[in-house]
């Protein structure tokens, strides 16, 4: 009998004096949420795990502090140690742990494993960067719906194993559970099928508990551990962290949540995705609302990468935000409006000019380049949600970009694969070409909206190349000379054992 036999294991436990800790670790995995680093810098790189041995319902760690054990070595069967240490961490933080090692050689490949009790986690390589090498490998993931389908692009990333991850968020999603099996999408896009694989657990994601909860299902996922194991990430959060088409303080849906409701959302959900990623620095509370620092510059020899927050500065989306598309208004053109608030295009304009990388990009959420739809009656319109509802502030970039050394704008957010030119007059393909944008289709999220893309194809002449039909994600290889932009796709993303292969392949050079 079972209990019997337990009974036993303490009897004798107790008997040599372990503590009864020890059994408790030794029967559920602590280690269940996998690992990962991030933020990487040429001396220094952020470790991360969580203890949750009952990930779906809050973690599972009794509250109070927990002792965590790390070590980094330089080789995978973790002989030769550079640096180890314990790190405390409680229920405060979902006995999350964030290690800031420091120190380290540029441009080498380290490996790292956490211990708790007497269980090892699994042991993740991680590299820091080298401002004077000559080639860089980073992979562009967005949006990762965990219903819609299966993670194969991340065992596809965690096999190119890239010198960074590059993640331009919708992380997760928080709608509510929905059932399994095959649906289409009605209204106007009555004829996309697309099929619910794996549903959430629970309702709509609101309270801390819950965005915790979600977090945990999602990094269940033994593909996506494994991208998370074999490189660094550097990561902003675009809307559905929080929730659909936020902006700053403002929801979606104002009419169903007061500004408070919202603000401790928000906060909840900042402090839950802080929990869960290798970030440097913990959200701020200031007053009700609150501050995440997400954007940020790294240097990968020939490109500097400058990550871009887009949610939590902006102005609020013009016109009452249509979707997919909504006739230009007169609102968009206000110059006060913006994408990233005042301080980060201080940043930004005054981090591109310093730069002397080779290539500079920029990794923004949604995508940079215009894209113009049109109405039956023949009236243009754009997403209001991206930077064509934002045109006076991207205007005033692309002013800068003739000054700067070959930018790359890297995109997701919109669930299409798409490359094209940029002009000194976005709309106008014989005004200067100035830069190209990159947007990466989504890992795993639909997109219903591929026929309305297709349609309209032709009245955007700067688009080279464009796919929303297949799920995947963007590989960039990066030379002093050339941007190579490798678009992944996914067979089948609904098929547990689907293939992943290029889609095609496309090269800037230095220009
Ligand atoms: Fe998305
Ligand atoms: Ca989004």
């Amino acid at each position: 009998m079972t209990i019997s036999r337990r009974l036993f294991l303490a009897a004798s436990t107790a008997a040599f004096c372990l503590p009864v800790q020890a059994t408790q670790t030794m029967t559920k995995s602590v280690f269940t949420l996998g690992v990962a680093s991030g933020s990487p810098r040429d001396n220094s790189i952020v470790l991360w795990t969580r203890l949750a041995p009952d990930p779906l319902h809050g973690g599972g760690m009794p509250a109070g502090l927990a002792q965590v054990h790390w070590r980094l070595c330089t080789d995978p069967a973790m002989r030769r140690l550079v640096a180890e240490g314990d790190v405390m961490t409680t229920d405060h933080k979902a006995h999350s742990v964030h290690v800031t090692v420091q120190g380290l050689q540029p441009g080498r490949d380290y490996f790292y494993q956490f211990s708790y009790g007497d269980e090892d986690s699994l042991i993740g390589r991680t590299r820091t960067t080298d401002p004077n090498a000559t080639h860089a490998r980073i992979a562009l993931a967005n949006c990762q719906n965990y219903e819609t389908g299966y993670y194969h692009a991340y065992r596809d990333i965690a096999e190119w194993a890239p010198d960074c991850v590059v993640h331009v968020g919708d992380y997760l999603y928080e709608n509510s559970a929905r059932p399994p099996g095959s649906f289409n999408y009605g209204g106007q896009f009555a004829n996309i099928p697309f099929n619910i694989v794996r549903p959430h657990t629970g309702g709509e994601t609101r309270s801390l508990f819950e965005y915790r909860n979600r977090y945990a299902q999602y990094k269940m996922d033994r593909d996506l551990q494994a991208a998370h194991a074999a490189a660094p990430w550097i990561i902003a959060m675009d809307d559905h962290e929080v929730q659909n088409n936020w902006a700053a303080m403002t929801p979606q849906d104002p009419d169903r949540q007061t500004d408070l409701e919202f603000a401790v959302r928000r906060l909840a959900a900042f402090q839950a995705f802080y929990e869960h990623m290798p970030l440097e620095h913990p959200p701020i509370l200031k007053g009700i609302g609150s501050e995440l620092q997400m954007y940020g510059a790294y240097r990968f020899g020939p490109a500097q990468v400058s990550l871009l927050d887009t949610r939590q500065y902006r102005s609020d989306q013009a016109c009452g935000d249509p979707f997919p598309f909504g006739p230009v208004c007169e609102e968009m053109q206000e110059p006060s409006r913006t994408m990233t608030g005042a301080d980060q295009e201080e940043w930004i304009l005054r981090t591109l000019k310093e730069s002397t990388a080779a290539f500079n990009v920029i990794a923004t959420q949604t995508w940079f380049a215009p894209y113009t739809y049109f109405s039956e009656s023949g009236i243009p319109g754009v997403n209001p949600d991206q930077w064509d509802g934002y045109p006076v502030q991207r205007q005033r970039l692309l002013n800068a970009l003739s000054e700067t050394s070959n930018p790359v704008f890297l995109s997701g957010d919109w669930h299409c694969a798409m490359a094209s030119t940029l002009h000194l007059d976005p709309t106008d393909t014989t005004s200067p070409r100035v830069g190209h944008n990159f947007a990466a289709t989504s890992i795993s999220s639909d997109c219903p909206w591929w026929e309305l893309m297709d349609r309209f194809r032709g009245q955007n002449d700067h688009v080279a190349y464009l796919n929303g039909r297949q799920r995947g994600y963007l590989r960039c290889d990066i030379t002093g000379k050339h941007f190579t932009g490798t678009f992944r796709t996914v067979d089948n993303v609904w098929d547990a054992s689907s293939q992943v292969r290029t889609a095609t392949e496309m090269r800037t050079s230095d220009f």
